[in-house]
């Protein structure tokens, strides 16, 4: 999908996504460039798994939970 940048910065999220992931007006977005591309995400102030506010760890810009952490490292090898 190409969309064109307008005069302000802006670009707008097509609306399948925003329902897609329950995006409304006003939500927090972390936008970030790395390698010359440009994410915007859903901003998450927990744990990316439950939610929790007890944020042990940050990987690859998600938080993780002292829980879940200790949860990811008892998990068998596929
Ligand atoms: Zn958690």
């Amino acid at each position: 999908m190409i969309k064109k940048i307008d005069n302000l910065g802006r670009v707008v999220v097509p609306k399948g996504y925003r329902q897609m992931l329950g995006l409304k007006p006003g939500d927090p977005l972390d936008v970030d460039v790395e390698g010359g591309v440009i994410t915007i995400s859903p901003h998450q102030d927990g744990c990316v798994f439950c939610r929790g506010a007890n944020v042990a760890a940050v990987f690859s810009r998600k938080n993780i939970c002292s829980d879940c952490l200790e949860g990811i490292g008892s998990i068998p090898d596929a």
